[in-house]
């Protein structure tokens, strides 16, 4: 199959709108990253997204709307969740609701939830208004490699797997969705992302409670809330360790354990905040951001990471951010990058 990468105008929109019609695959732009969608009412279209990622099946989708009149078929809306849709959507956050029978089990693992989000981006919102279908779209990457936040890296994972990209630049976000559980006593974060923590808890005027395995591993016998924590994800394919302490600790360890690796004869480098590039000038530094910055940290880091695997790096090093606000977001996917491997200066 020959994969076509189209800037969105009226005809893209159209042959999107056909494609999805048919029970096809189109790859899209969000504002976190980019989605690989099918309509989430067909079983075999769905079906076809995990083949094209090589997705586990146990790991569910999220479906994308454009309207909230969407919504009756699909699930049923706990109360709380119409203060969080008027403060977030269109936006970065999904909502866990209880699943009705006409989305297919396909969708959601097997699970009596259903996860659903309405995208801000300009490009999606379009293409689902065009299509006028709800889209069930996982990260348009293969699984395991991370998330794509650009129409780039949807072709080096999907190129003649999909007929149709749809180029709508850099992702702004650049991590994906904030996912929320509100079908339990107290919401309860799953996977943070664009929309904190501190932000769902000043709508809703209560405590968000965070799933344990945010910032560590998952233990051998626990059970993962949000499924996709559960798999070696965002992983690049040398060792990654954090590097955590003061400043005045961090940067000579990170310099000392990088050069030692090099010594060792590995392909080494550090991932360094921009107000710490000149000080690991022979590290190789690798800017991930302003320290100031989380947001653009953030917006950076997937393609940090394949990056990594393109210039074959063997031992990464790593600073970190403190885990509040968008950093949490960081860690999750940073943390998760180096198997929770953190070495204390
Ligand atoms: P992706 O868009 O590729 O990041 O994948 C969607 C993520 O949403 C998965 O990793 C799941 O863990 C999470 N998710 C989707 N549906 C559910 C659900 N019903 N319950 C818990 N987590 C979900
Ligand atoms: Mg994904």
């Amino acid at each position: 199959m020959q994969t076509k990468v189209l800037i969105p105008d009226a005809g893209a929109y159209q042959l999107a709108s056909d494609l999805l019609n048919r029970g096809e695959l189109v790859a899209f732009p969000t504002e976190t990253v980019y989605g690989l969608g099918a309509n989430a009412l067909n079983r075999e279209a769905v079906l076809s997204i995990f083949s094209a990622k090589g997705r586990p099946a146990d790991n569910p989708l999220i479906v994308h709307i454009h309207d909230r009149s969407q919504l009756d078929d699909l699930c049923t809306v706990p109360p709380l969740a119409g203060r969080l849709m008027d403060a977030f959507w269109p936006g970065p956050l999904t909502m866990l609701f209880v699943r009705k029978p006409a989305v297919p089990l396909e969708v959601t693992a097997g699970l009596p939830t259903v996860a659903i989000r309405m995208p801000s981006h300009p490009v999606a919102a379009a293409m689902l208004k065009a299509c006028s279908l709800p889209v069930a779209a996982p990260s348009a990457n293969s699984s395991g490699r991370p998330s794509p936040t650009t129409a780039a890296h949807v072709l080096e994972d999907m190129n003649g797997k999909i007929p149709l990209i749809l180029d709508g630049g850099e992702c702004d976000v650049g991590l994906e969705s904030t996912v929320l559980d509100l079908c339990h006593d107290q919401p309860t974060i799953l996977r943070p992302g664009g929309v904190t923590k501190e932000m769902l808890e000043a709508v809703l005027g209560q405590k968000v409670l965070l799933a344990g395995s945010i910032l560590r591993p998952l233990g051998e016998n626990e059970v993962a809330l949000s499924p996709g924590m559960r798999y070696r994800h965002y992983a690049p394919k040398g060792s990654v360790i954090l590097v955590e302490g003061p400043e005045e600790r961090t940067v000579p360890l990170l310099r000392k354990l990088c050069l030692e690796q090099r010594q060792a004869g590995k392909k080494t480098c550090v991932l360094c905040f921009t107000e710490h590039v000149g000080a690991l000038t022979d590290c190789d530094p690798h800017d991930i951001g302003s320290i100031s910055s989380p947001c653009e940290i953030a917006h950076r880091l997937f393609q940090t990471l394949r990056l990594l695997d393109e210039e074959g790096m063997e031992a990464v090093f790593s600073e970190v951010v403190p885990p509040e606000g968008m950093g949490l977001a960081v860690m999750n996917r940073l943390g998760r990058a180096a198997a929770f491997r953190t070495i204390r200066a």
